[in-house]
């Protein structure tokens, strides 16, 4: 029998009333807005149509072998170099001691082109977060962010430069979509912060890289062909991959329910985190653009069927904002929303923000906070308070905690 569902837009009970002071997304002009009738919404079309050059891990191993026949090289080379790119961290041909001298160049030039030049490193929460910018080959650039915890090191990456979401509290948003990062483009920023790892770049001394999240610049859903070939460079093991454990990389989405439906047939057991940030749709529809196109009911649907198909327990990550979704009857919604499509294959992180005075992007307050969690847990809902270490964008698209993050620091200058 199929659970009985309660209607969006609705309080599904009366016991937690609706609050009078109702803040809304659309109370501000979107972050980065450039002129005052500027509306947040979404737009798929990249603004270039360049793509990087080829490069080795753009190719599966045949084609690999099969690009260097035709330069001349034979294919047991490919083995080799690939060898050294997922377990030794190593792209450059020139610094290859086991590549004959001769073939460094063509190398360099035909199969493993520099792809991302470093511009510059800032250090945070004392040299145990390093966020890195990237520069591309046609000058866009991109962020990524490496953060070591206790247990594990984590680097949030970017899928694409700019981004086509149009989310309000998001810079990035308003920027629009520059272009799709290629498969190579992605995994160099995992090489390259795996190399970091081990060279002891990071505070605490050498280490290993053991998690990857898209949660940085992008949707990584929108990119799905290139998505598909970095969780192989991402999973599999050499010469075909890093080789790290599925259950450590993590999708996050705003919605593209097709996305999620493709991400599930490709049988890889990555974590899915969905973006939420609203229960109902007459918030989430101003707060995610991407939600007047698949509605909070149709998003969970294709959350909860991921779950049926991997067996992983999805992420649902809310970041709490002071009067505009952090309602007790809002926490009672997501429950009922969860628990109407089975119990145990969710958990909510609630992510805390710091405080922005002025702006309607800022934080709860401590007693809205715990009585958020309480209306959660009481429901049966697994419910982890994020612990966001100031700088950490672990937890949400990344860009609503950044940001606010971002805004703080400069209140701090
Ligand atoms: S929050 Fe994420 S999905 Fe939304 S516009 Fe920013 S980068 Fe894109």
């Amino acid at each position: 029998m199929s659970p009985q569902r309660p209607a969006l837009h609705q309080p599904v009970r009366s016991r937690h009333a609706r609050s009078a002071r109702q803040v809304m997304p659309t109370d501000q002009l979107p972050e980065g807005a450039r002129s005052k009738d500027a509306r947040a919404r979404v737009s798929m079309r990249p603004k270039r149509r360049g793509k990087a050059p080829a490069h080795m891990v753009d190719l599966t191993m045949e084609a690999r072998k099969q690009a260097l026949k035709e330069m001349g090289i034979p294919g047991f080379r490919a083995d080799q170099l690939s060898r050294q790119y997922f377990t030794h961290f190593e792209a450059n041909p020139e610094l290859m001691s086991d590549i004959p001298q001769q073939l460094r160049a063509p190398l360099r030039e035909g199969f493993l082109p520099q792809l991302v030049e470093h511009v510059t490193t800032q250090k945070a929460d004392g040299g145990y977060t390093l966020k890195h910018l990237w520069s591309l080959f046609d000058g866009a650039r991109v962020e990524s962010v490496l953060m070591r915890y206790p247990k594990r090191t984590t680097l949030c990456i970017s899928s694409q430069a700019g981004c086509g979401m149009g989310c309000p509290f998001c810079a990035t948003g308003q920027m629009g979509l520059t272009r799709n990062l290629s498969a190579a483009e992605i995994l160099e920023q995992v090489r390259l912060a795996a190399k970091a790892c081990e060279r002891g770049d990071l505070a605490g001394g050498a280490t290993r890289l053991t998690n990857v999240v898209f949660m940085g610049m992008g949707e990584p859903l929108a990119n799905f062909g290139a998505l598909k070939n970095v969780l192989k460079g991402l999973i599999e093991e050499p010469p075909n991959g890093f080789g790290l454990s599925a259950r450590n990389v993590t999708v996050s989405t705003v919605g593209l329910v097709p996305g999620i439906k493709k991400l599930a047939a490709l049988g890889y057991p990555v974590t899915l985190a969905v973006s939420l940030h609203a229960p109902d749709d007459e918030l989430r529809d101003p707060l995610i653009p991407i939600n007047s196109r698949w509605k909070v009911g149709e998003l969970l649907d294709a959350a909860r069927e991921y779950f049926v198909k991997t067996g992983r327990r999805v992420s649902i990550e809310y970041a709490l904002i002071r009067d505009m979704n952090d309602h007790p009857w809002r926490a009672q919604l997501l429950a009922d929303q969860l628990n109407a499509r089975g119990h145990g294959w969710a958990h909510v992180n609630p992510i805390p923000l710091n405080p922005t005075p002025g702006s309607i992007w800022t934080a709860s307050t401590r007693a809205a906070q715990e009585e958020f969690v309480s209306v959660l847990r009481g429901a049966g809902i697994s419910t982890t308070i994020r612990d966001t270490r100031g700088s950490d964008i672990d937890g949400a698209c990344g860009q609503l905690a950044t940001k606010v993050a971002k805004e703080e620091e400069k209140t701090h200058d």
